[in-house]
């Protein structure tokens, strides 16, 4: 089994290059945030609560994201393995996973970080909210505070990573089809040395 956590900010391609990755490594993709906006669309429960949150910029609290995180992972019990796209994002959402895992008798066998400075991440949200629909891509303020949100929240998680030795930085800036060349030598390397 393999899993992977796709990591970055707000609008550094995490969704798509979760797309490529998955196709050819045979893996199913989670992205918590569209987890969240599909209960959003269906006004579930779930939809309703995660909606006063996301709409602000703002983490959905802890239990409810690591409650579905989970859910997800079982009704895919027969995956190969899973990227987790937009999760973990705080610490107590790693230990979780971490923790989670370990009881299925698997872990995580590596974070790969999309690294890209923020001024180009705010030119790439603004574009992307042109079409996506999505409110939190369309307001510059929405989008510092997704980034506020990840400063003081996510980015720490580098080091949780990094003190497991399973952190590895790619530069997310220049083509989608070179960054996925790159993604997938890490992977390569990861399957590798877990052979
Ligand atoms: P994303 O699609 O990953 O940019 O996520 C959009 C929004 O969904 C975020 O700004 C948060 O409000 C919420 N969200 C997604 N994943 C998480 C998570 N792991 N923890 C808390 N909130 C999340």
């Amino acid at each position: 089994m393999k899993n992977i956590v796709l990591f970055g900010p707000p609008g550094a391609g995490k969704g798509t290059q979760a797309e490529f990755l998955k196709t050819k490594y045979d893996l199913i993709h989670i992205s918590t945030g569209d987890v969240f906006r599909y209960n959003i669309k269906n006004e579930t429960e779930l939809g309703l609560l995660a909606k006063s949150f996301m709409d602000k910029g703002n983490l959905v609290p802890d239990e409810v994201t690591i409650d579905m995180l989970k859910a997800e992972v079982n009704r895919n019990a027969a995956a190969n393995g899973f990227i987790f796209d937009g999760f973990p994002r705080t610490e107590s959402q790693a230990k979780s996973l971490d923790i989670f895992l370990a009881k299925k008798n698997t872990g995580i066998d590596g974070m790969i970080a999309l690294e890209v400075p923020e001024n180009l991440l705010v030119e790439r949200l603004l574009n992307r909210g042109k079409t996506s629909g999505r409110s939190d891509d369309q307001d510059e303020s929405k989008i510092r505070n997704r980034f506020n949100e990840y400063e003081s929240k996510t980015a720490i998680l580098k080091n949780y990573y990094q003190n497991q030795d399973k952190y590895f930085g790619v530069d997310g800036v220049g083509s989608i089809e070179d960054i996925t060349a790159k993604l997938e030598k890490v992977i390569d390397k990861l399957s590798k040395s877990a052979k």
